[in-house]
């Protein structure tokens, strides 16, 4: 039986959260973005419920395998490509799309023989220095591609590295201006990411690659997700398992670094570290205990947290105590802990149920 630490995950929020993409970029394809088990919330699931999406984008190719085991089998692009040379003709045989970052890529596709097909795209590096080609060896690039009987072309696609920093737009700017000018006539673009759906659509080009806000979690450190319409698909929540009386001056959890100012009341929640609550969350996070907003005393440990919940009334062993979700934005959290939603929701630990609704 469960210990009750559970992650839900509302079927409904992501269909909504899709809906906003496509509010956005109508014009665009839409790759969603379901790496990472879709951002810790089910990578199959949630492809299913993205039914209207034009592909899927993954990371690596074992996410790939998992969407097509599951009968899923819509295009999958391969973001950072094939990355060894044994996996190419099963990733072929497999219908997935390949990111082609470099020169060691390239030279895999000319294994492929007669009758096995893939497409690729070429990714640009645009000024984000972390893969791609420089716009000026596209060209060359190009005329290897077209020796290669097997191998079509898709298009070009570049990532935005400050869409997400509105005090930056020159960053942008000059990125988008340099990836327009590798699109070359009757060739496909993909450039933006949620950021740039949400806040650049001189980005959205022919496909877009939506990843958090289809989580329902904001990519912009200072607009929520709700200033920009879109619900929170998760809701991560653990039960309360101890309770205790503190006196003022005792001190709480490893190390005893928090201490009650205050005679107090303490809770300890079935959730730590190894399910993916972060060790380094100060005391003082937030956490939403019924319907009042509380906070962490002490360290976080391996298997369970501790929370103040001197100012709540009726609490009792069994209380849902929720960490992030429909009551507490997961980019709140993140920003007192010192990380972003993206960090918190990928991190989620396969020991913590799932529920869907
Ligand atoms: N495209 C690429 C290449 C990515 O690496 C990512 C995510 O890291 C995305 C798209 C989706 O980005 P976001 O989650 O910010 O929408």
């Amino acid at each position: 039986m469960s210990r009750g630490t559970r992650a839900v995950i509302s079927y409904s929020a992501l269909r909504h959260n899709f809906k906003r993409v496509q509010q956005l970029a109508p014009q665009s394809n839409i790759w969603a973005v379901v790496k990472a088990d879709a951002y810790g919330h089910g990578a199959v699931q949630a492809a299913h419920t993205f039914s209207d999406a034009d592909g899927y984008a993954v990371a690596t190719f074992d996410e790939a395998r998992q969407l097509r085991a599951a009968g899923l089998t819509k295009p999958i692009l391969l973001l950072e490509g094939v990355t060894c040379a044994e996996h190419l003709i099963e990733a072929a045989q497999l219908g997935c799309e390949s990111m082609i970052h470099c020169q060691d890529q390239l030279d895999h596709l000319s294994q492929l023989t007669q009758g096995e097909q893939i497409k690729v795209w070429l990714k640009v590096d645009t000024g984000m220095h972390r893969l791609g080609f420089l716009a000026s060896s596209l060209p060359q690039i190009r005329q290897q591609i077209a020796e290669l009987e097997s191998v079509q072309l898709g298009g070009v696609v570049t990532h935005m590295c400050c869409a997400d920093d509105l005090r930056r737009p020159e960053i942008t700017q000059a990125q988008l201006a340099l990836a327009s000018q590798c699109k070359e006539q009757g060739e496909q673009a993909s450039f933006a990411n949620s950021a740039s759906i949400i806040k650049w659509p001189e980005t959205h080009a022919d496909w877009v690659r939506p990843g958090i806000m289809l989580y329902g979690a904001s990519p912009f450190a200072d607009l929520s997700a709700q200033d920009i319409q879109l619900k929170p698909a998760m809701t991560l929540s653990a039960p309360i398992i101890a309770l205790r009386r503190v006196s003022k001056g005792e001190s709480v959890g490893y190390g005893l670094i928090w201490t009650a100012e205050r005679d107090s009341v303490i809770a300890t929640l079935a959730i730590g570290y190894a399910d993916g609550y972060p060790r380094h969350a100060p005391s003082g996070t937030p956490v939403m205990l019924n319907g009042q907003r509380v906070a962490t005393a002490g360290r976080v440990s391996m298997d369970m947290t501790m929370i103040d919940v001197t100012d709540v009334a009726d609490v009792a062993i069994g209380d849902m105590a929720q960490l992030w979700g429909d009551e507490l934005p997961v980019d709140e959290v993140a920003s007192v802990i010192g990380t972003i939603g993206y960090e918190l929701l990928t991190r989620v630990s396969p020991r913590v149920e799932r529920l869907y609704i």
